[in-house]
Parts: C-alpha cells; structure tokens; sequence
C-alpha cells in the first residue's frame, strides 16, 4: 500500500515539475488505479507483486468510490462557486433593483468560500442564486422588537446571510417570553432582548451584523433609523407603536412588513404606498377600541403561532430583498391557527389617508 501511495505522490510531483496540466496528472493516477486493480484480478495468489499492493481488490474499490465521492463534492462546489460570480450575474447586476433600493448600489465582491458552501441551497435556486445571494449580503432591514415575531423573523434573516441588521428593543427578557421567543434562553432572563438576540444570532452566523438599539422607539428614534434601510420588519406588540412605524416608513417611503398574532389568529402585509400599496393606516385608521385587539399579555397566544407569522415575516423579506416571487404588496394574509386556515385578501389605497395621502 504505502509502496504505491508513493509511486502515486512520485508519479504527480514528476508531472508537476514538468508542468504537465492537473487534469493529465488526475488521469495518469486513474489510470494507475486503473492498472492495478487489473493486476489484482490478472495475477495469481501468492505473487510477490500483490504483497506490494496491500489491499484487496474490494478494498481499492471502496477507496476508489471514496476519493470519486470527494472529487464530486468539489466539482459541485465549483459549480456553485463560478455560478455565484459569473458574468451573466455581474450583467443582471446592473439592472434596476425590484424594490427597496437593494441593488442600487450593488457591492459584487464575489462569495468566499464558506459563503459559498454556508448559503449552497439558496445558490441552487433560481430565484436567489449568487446575484440574490449578494443582495441578501449588502442588505440594510431594521426590526422592531425581538419578540414573539422577532425571534425567529432574526433567526431565519441571520441564516439567511442578510448581512445588516438594526434592531430596536427596550424591553428584557422574562421568563414569560420562553414559551415563544424562541431567540432567547432561559440564562438571558433580565438581559436585555437586543443583546439576548444579538447573541442568538451570532451564534447562528457570525457573518451578519447586528446593531442593536436598547431604546423604546419612538416617532424621533424612527425617524432616524428607518431613511436608509432597505425594509422595516414590525413584530411590535401594541398599535401606537405600530403606528409610528407606519408614519416614518411612508415619510422615508420604506417598504414595511408587519405583522401581527393574538390567541390563535395572525396577519401579515407588506405596506409600501411609494409602490402602489396602502399603508397600514389605509386598513386601521384608528386604534381599536379596548378589548377588541388584546395584546399576548392580555388575551394570550398559541406559542407556535407568532412562529408561524415570524417566519412567513423572514420569507417575504428574502423575497423582497432579492426580487424572487410575488410578495404581499396590497395583500393581507390571514392565518386562523386554531382551524388550520389562511385567506388572502385583497387591500387598497384608502383616498385620504392621513398617513399616506399625498404619497
Ligand atoms: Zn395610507
């Protein structure tokens, strides 16, 4: 055996020191392994030459199939890999973004190789690919609240490789939460949400960037966040903050993906009336009376179902982010956890709208 590992190693450094070209080298050791399981087969018991080849004809088949295993393995690499930055993606690049700005200023350093390997099953599709990749990588969403929605929207976004994300929270960890905010531990409880998540999402991927913001939002700190960030992901619990978000959304003309759960039942829309879409205060002028709109604390919700809504939330973002599918834009999605329900309905521009009217 070790008689010809060396030949092998002899035969590869000879072709390379005489520049002979990796793909001859390759079949020159195939067609050595080729040989000797010929000898193997051809020659009879006790030969001398077998004791030189150590194994057994099944022995150098399994170890053929596992080199052939490997060698396959980096050939699929590689597909991805030139995929990932060719110049058919480089061309497309150039083309107007689909929303939110993403790809106005593309940033096309190609994928490193962990990139590559890390996000394969999105390079794969063919709506993502290594162009939707990129854009993922160079995109901006601002999050409001590492809650019951938040938690897993920020898991499946750090998976996703979405490369910068602000998250506002002011609240800590309670032991109330662990039954579905599911980016904390029961070690983070008094901790602060943003740095719980921060961590949570590190630990997932130490490629994405958190800012986090330990502030209770406000229409001042909203402001400011939200100019500048591709997409707003809202998963706050209570109407007056959803509703500031929606003003400094329409203001900064952002794209917003809010969504919300109470008991059983959850909904989601993506609000954007620079594009045509209403904006959350087309469908909910005025703030629900008491007791009609309780919040988890109040009325209680189904673990599993903020779940649901959260990461139908990180979805719709992958897609708005990279331009795949079609998103919620002037669609509210319901989903009926307790019956196993969803319906989709249709939502307009309401005229006059204080909010968005002069959009
Ligand atoms: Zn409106």
């Amino acid at each position: 055996m070790l008689f010809v590992l060396l030949l092998a190693a002899a035969v590869w450094g000879l072709a390379a020191a005489f520049g002979i070209r990796r793909e001859i080298r390759w079949l020159v050791i195939g067609l050595l392994y080729v040989a000797i399981l010929a000898m193997l087969v051809v020659l009879p018991e006790g030969a001398a030459l077998r004791g030189w080849l150590g194994w057994s004809v099944g022995a150098w088949l399994v170890f053929g199939g596992a080199g052939l295993a490997v060698w396959s393995y980096a050939q699929m690499l590689g597909r991805l890999r030139r995929r990932a930055g060719s110049a058919a993606e480089a061309r497309s690049e150039a083309t107007a973004p689909t929303a939110g700005g993403v790809g106005a200023s593309p940033r096309t350093a190609a994928l490193s190789d962990a990139e590559v390997e890390r996000y394969s099953r999105h390079l794969i599709l063919r709506e993502i690919g290594g162009q939707g990749q990129r854009r993922l990588r160079n995109a901006h969403v601002l999050v409001v609240g590492a809650g019951g929605i938040g938690s897993p929207a920020l898991l499946y976004l750090a998976g996703a490789g979405v490369g910068r994300i602000t998250l506002v929270d002011d609240d800590s960890v309670d032991l109330s939460n662990l039954q579905r905010q599911v980016i904390h531990r029961t070690e983070d409880i008094g901790r602060s949400k943003v740095s719980s998540a921060a961590r949570g999402i590190h630990a997932l991927n130490p490629g994405v960037t958190v800012v986090p913001v330990e502030r209770r939002l406000d229409a001042e700190l909203a402001a400011e966040l939200i100019p500048g960030v591709d997409l707003v992901l809202d998963g706050s619990d209570g109407f007056a903050t959803r509703a500031l978000v929606n003003n400094a959304s329409v203001a900064a003309r952002v794209p917003l993906l809010s969504a919300s759960v109470g008991q059983w039942e959850g909904q989601i829309s993506l609000f954007d009336p620079a594009r045509g879409a209403p904006c959350l205060a087309c469908l909910f002028p005025v703030e629900p009376a008491a007791g009609l709109a309780p919040t988890c604390a109040e009325g209680g919700v189904a673990g599993p179902l903020p779940g649901v809504l959260g990461t139908m939330m990180a979805l719709e973002t992958l897609k708005e982010l990279t331009g795949a599918g079609t998103g919620l834009r002037g669609r509210l999605l319901l989903y009926d956890g307790l019956y196993g329900e969803t319906r989709m309905i249709t939502v307009l521009r309401r005229p006059g709208c204080p909010v968005c009217g002069d959009i």
